[in-house]
């Protein structure tokens, strides 16, 4: 049936690029697509899957029971020698798809590249046409071998006081969807601790259950969330901007845990050590012990306490950063840290680039251990679409013998040149921050840029009225929750800000 698939036959995607809706594109060189020759995707089909994993073929026939019901396709397992038509990836995260009027063939080397391979069809398949009511899918005839530019592929999800709890998982299982592999989540005074119960602001959202639920989630999704915890600096869980202070507005009697003013945590007090530690293990625990945790780390400031200022402060950090990923590591995993007090702000060969260091605090780069992961922040200051060729900060900790992540915002023109980047000298991987911009155009482009990047193949050309790549798969996020609220689609809760006829008419 493979001859039926010359090249030719997919003139009509050549006619159309809008009609590949499809992010990430998977890699161009094995990617052909004809939805002209709409082929069967219903409880008539069969979908043959290859995967030396077992678990693949029971994780793709459940979750087509969860999305298509009683029109699901059927799934069974099949030999990877009978399948011929395209190359398949030795990466553990390759996946290869045929379809056509034979039916529907997946080949993978793990469940990751089932799960990338099902979130494919997913975003391809459309109800089939002249009916009033969905009765099965169609999807176009499709050739593809795919696999990540990047093994480590996350965002960075902010937990605000002011987010719902929907709202993050709305953004975990978007990130899935989009092929991200890790999601780190940074609560923002929300997550609630029982062994530290002063450590939030009154009524968190972030409770032990949601976590819980939102973790097991991400690994059934592919997905693996990591907690953060800001170990040095931005101590008080609060944006500077708005002077709040998590603890100490509200319970001063924790006072000693900080320097004074509350920015960076006192680190010459051992309860500070103590603390952290039982919060790490906690928030570790609640998380199910995923392979890394991020201590942040970035934008600390001198100390001004009597007892810190004794010692060299490069010193007293190296020991604090270096006791917790000691610790981190006991649990079996990894420390990650921001890398900006890594580079002293006064070296010239940093200019243009992320550095809020000292003289003192850039010594970390020789003494910290080699264990801990530097998420190297850029945001090309001065013009977020900045195209930056050349990272040298980011080959700077490579040399010095880190693993080093990319870490862009929103320089999404700088994604692709990062990421590329990374995997020539190869780094450790990609981290799109989103801060407090997870809402709006801005949120669709930081995710449609860097799950590119991440991947490696172009962000999907836009369509002229209708963003409909991400608008599909945005839908079928609440889909998968079930969304009934208003507030839960789209990328913004209101299309007119409430109060707006009262106030502007
Ligand atoms: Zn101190």
């Amino acid at each position: 049936m493979l001859s039926a698939f010359a090249v030719s036959a997919f003139a009509g995607n050549e006619a159309n690029p809008d009609a590949i809706e499809l992010a990430p594109l998977p890699a161009p060189a094995e990617f052909r697509i004809d939805m002209d020759r709409p082929v069967a995707f219903d409880a008539s089909t069969t979908v043959a899957l290859e995967c030396p994993d077992d678990k693949g073929t029971e994780w793709l026939a459940v979750h087509f029971r969860e999305w298509y019901g009683a029109q699901s396709p059927k799934v069974v397992a099949s030999n990877l020698s009978t399948f011929q038509p395209l190359k398949l990836s030795g990466s553990p995260e390759a996946y290869a798809i045929a379809a056509d009027a034979s039916g529907v063939r997946i080949a993978a080397r793990s469940l990751a590249g089932v799960r990338w391979a099902a979130y494919t069809l997913r975003q391809l398949a459309i109800a089939k046409r002249g009916t009033f009511k969905t009765e099965g899918r169609i999807l176009p005839a499709v050739e593809i071998s795919d696999v990540p530019l990047l093994g480590f592929r996350a965002v960075h999800l902010c937990w605000f006081p002011e987010l719902r709890p929907q709202q993050m998982e709305r953004a975990i299982r978007l990130a899935a969807l989009l092929k991200f592999n890790y999601a780190i989540i940074e609560p923002w005074g929300v997550y609630e601790s029982e062994k530290h119960p002063w450590w939030h602001w009154p009524n968190p959202t972030m409770t032990k259950a949601e976590v819980r639920r939102l973790s097991a989630l991400g690994r059934d999704l592919g997905i693996t969330l990591i907690p953060q915890i800001n170990a040095f600096g931005h101590a008080s869980s609060s944006r500077s901007c708005t002077m709040k202070h998590m603890v100490l507005d509200i319970a001063p009697e924790y006072e000693p845990l900080f320097e004074p003013g509350g920015w960076n945590w006192c680190l010459t007090n051992p309860e500070t050590q103590r603390v952290l530690r039982e919060l790490i293990a906690e928030m570790h625990e609640d998380f199910g012990n995923p392979p890394f945790f991020h201590l942040g780390c970035d934008e600390a400031q001198p100390p001004t306490c009597p007892e810190c200022r004794k010692r060299p402060y490069g010193e007293l950090v190296c020991e604090h950063i270096a006791g917790l990923a000691d610790f981190v590591k006991s649990r079996g995993a990894r420390a990650m840290i921001w890398h900006d007090m890594l580079l002293d702000r006064s070296d010239k060969r940093w200019k243009g680039f992320v550095k809020c260091g000292s003289k003192a605090t850039a010594t970390l780069a020789d003494t910290l251990s080699k264990d801990v992961i530097i998420c190297d922040w850029q945001y090309s200051y001065g013009d977020m679409k900045e195209v930056c060729m050349d990272w040298p900060t980011m080959g700077y900790f490579k040399e010095k013998g880190f693993a080093v992540a990319g870490c862009p915002w929103m320089n999404y023109n700088a994604m692709k040149p990062m990421a590329d980047y990374i995997a020539k000298i190869g780094g450790f991987g990609f981290i799109e921050t989103t801060w407090h911009h997870l809402r709006g155009g801005d949120w669709v482009k930081m995710y449609k840029y860097a799950s590119a990047a991440a991947w490696g193949t172009p962000v999907p050309p836009g369509t002229p009225q209708y963003d409909t790549p991400f608008g599909n798969v945005m839908r079928l996020v609440g889909y998968d929750m079930k969304t009934t609220d208003y507030l839960d689609t789209g990328h913004l809760n209101y299309q007119v800000p409430p109060g707006w006829w009262v106030d502007n008419n």
